[in-house]
């Protein structure tokens, strides 16, 4: 059994569950430790305990530990990505990708730890001067969802320790194995004991815990909209002073295809941003929103794209789409879809769930491309999470504007356009954290900022320079000589 790291030590849970492979539900990938909520205690008290001394620690021991864990996850991509492919069912080219961003991902925090800096101003009064310093928050609570299980941990872990804090970590029940394999490479990179902790366990255990505890100074969530309702709940009602929290959470990414856009990279964009990741991305471009003159030619292209489309064992090189994650995700999936018939939407391609492919029983499910959709459709209002996308048709671009603007969310956003004119119009006004101009709306860069608006996103932006805004406290500091 793979057992949680508690203070240094390798621990039991209070209970175990078996993690399972979606391609092959009859491969189990192995048995994983589930802590309850006074485990997370125990570690939260070890990341209390250890976080001073980590602060006390020098930038070139950070940079040690960081790229040590970096250096290894790039040397052992192929294993690792084999293993996330295995249990979270992502194509295995994808899986390899997110190690290898992970292991980017430790790199560039490894070298931040070098470039953290203050400010010195002159003070309005005279004989003073100012200095502006960033220190540690703490003890930072970590709650990552499954679709990204090495990469959203590394993005939220190596921040957090370049900056000197301790960490607890708890990864989403149904992907343990990656979050395990993470946790033991940091294991073995020389940190203080207890400076970080990998809990696995429930939400409801495990997760609350981390809330409710007043040394938690910051939570840091990535998951869906109605667990981070809870988590800023959490934190603000807790005893004790107030958690930081920042919230990544869920998306309704437009793709805005006009007309004058070339079809070729609009198909590739939308293929791409829709079902690749068996469209289990919170950046996936659910909505493809496309002018009247190109609308019928994309259409038709799409369907002609998805034909080809290879929906089978996420491990297989001949795979272009892996299964969905679990029984809980493809049941939601295929409700979406039965309330988009129901709302009037047409099927254009897909949609069908496979028992087996291969004679594997998995969670298959053919990519679905919904047309005549409008977007008040609830296919087009709630995040579905899953390989289906709705094309609705428009008029004009200032139409497909406001449509895309016209959601709840805003974390992604994407314009297919061969106009430089067009493409400015969107950049300035797409409601969005991120927007990309012929490019698909997921697949981002490690070294700049993540993240959303609106409903999508609370808080200070994800990576790059921007991570120092969550995983530091400001000081000021005025000095008379
Ligand atoms: P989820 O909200 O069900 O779970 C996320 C995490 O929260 C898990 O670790 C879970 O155990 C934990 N949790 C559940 N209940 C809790 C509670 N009461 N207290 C504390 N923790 C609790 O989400 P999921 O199904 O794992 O992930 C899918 C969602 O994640 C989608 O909505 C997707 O859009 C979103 N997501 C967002 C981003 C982003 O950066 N915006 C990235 C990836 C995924």
């Amino acid at each position: 059994m793979k057992r949680n790291h508690i203070a240094g030590e390798w621990v039991d849970g209070r209970t175990a569950a078996d993690n399972i492979n979606p391609s092959d539900t009859r491969d189990v990938v192995g048995l994983y430790a589930r802590a309850d909520a006074e485990q997370a205690a125990e570690a939260i008290a070890a990341a209390h305990a250890a976080q001073p001394r980590w602060a006390a620690s020098t930038p070139q021991q950070r940079f040690d530990a960081l790229d040590a864990v970096g250096s290894e996850l790039l040397a052992r991509r192929a294993e690792l990505g084999d293993l996330l492919a295995r249990e979270e069912g992502k194509t295995l080219a994808e899986a390899v990708g997110e190690v290898v961003r992970a292991g980017q991902i430790f790199k560039f925090f490894a070298g931040e730890t070098l470039r953290t800096g203050g400010e010195l101003l002159p003070s309005t009064r005279p004989g003073l001067s100012v200095e502006i310093t960033r220190e540690p928050v703490g003890v930072v609570g970590i709650i990552t969802p499954w679709n990204f299980p090495i990469a959203i941990p590394a993005w939220k872990i190596a921040p957090a320790l370049a900056h000197g804090n301790a960490v607890v970590f708890k990864p989403a029940e149904n992907v343990p194995a990656s979050a395990w394999a993470l946790a033991e490479i940091l294991s073995r990179a020389h940190l203080p004991a207890g400076t970080f902790n990998l809990v696995m366990g429930r939400g409801r255990d495990v997760g609350e815990a981390l809330l409710n505890d007043a040394r938690v100074s910051a939570v840091t969530f990535t998951g869906s909209e109605a667990t981070g309702r809870k988590v800023a709940q959490a934190c603000i009602g807790r005893r004790g002073p107030m958690a930081r929290f920042q919230l990544e959470m869920g998306g309704k990414n437009p793709l805005v295809v006009l007309d004058d856009a070339d079809l070729e990279v609009a198909v590739n964009c939308a293929i791409n941003g829709a079902f690749f990741s068996t469209g289990q991305r919170c950046t996936a471009s659910s909505r493809l929103i496309v002018t009247d003159a190109i609308h019928d030619r994309f259409v038709a292209a799409m369907v002609e794209r998805m034909k080809a489309l290879v929906v089978g064992d996420a491990r297989d090189a001949r795979t272009s789409i892996g299964p969905v994650v679990d029984a809980g995700q493809l049941q939601q999936d295929t409700d979406y879809i039965d309330i988009g018939r129901r709302e009037g939407a047409r099927l254009a391609f897909g949609g069908e769930k496979r028992e087996t492919v291969d004679g594997k029983p998995g969670f298959y499910l053919q990519p679905a491309l919904f047309v005549d959709t409008h977007n008040g459709m609830r296919i087009n209002r709630e995040e579905i999470f899953g390989p289906v996308a709705s094309v609705i048709r428009v008029r004009d671009a200032e139409e497909a504007l406001a449509t895309a603007n016209d959601t709840e969310f805003g974390l992604s956003s994407g314009v297919c356009t061969t106009s430089l004119k067009l493409a400015s119009h969107f950049k300035r006004h797409l409601q969005a954290g991120m927007v990309m101009v012929n490019a698909p709306t997921a697949g981002v860069d490690p070294h700049v900022p993540f993240g959303g608006r609106k409903g999508s996103s609370h808080g200070p932006r994800e990576q790059g320079r921007h991570a120092a805004e969550f995983y530091t406290t400001v000081k000021t500091t005025y000095v008379a000589p």
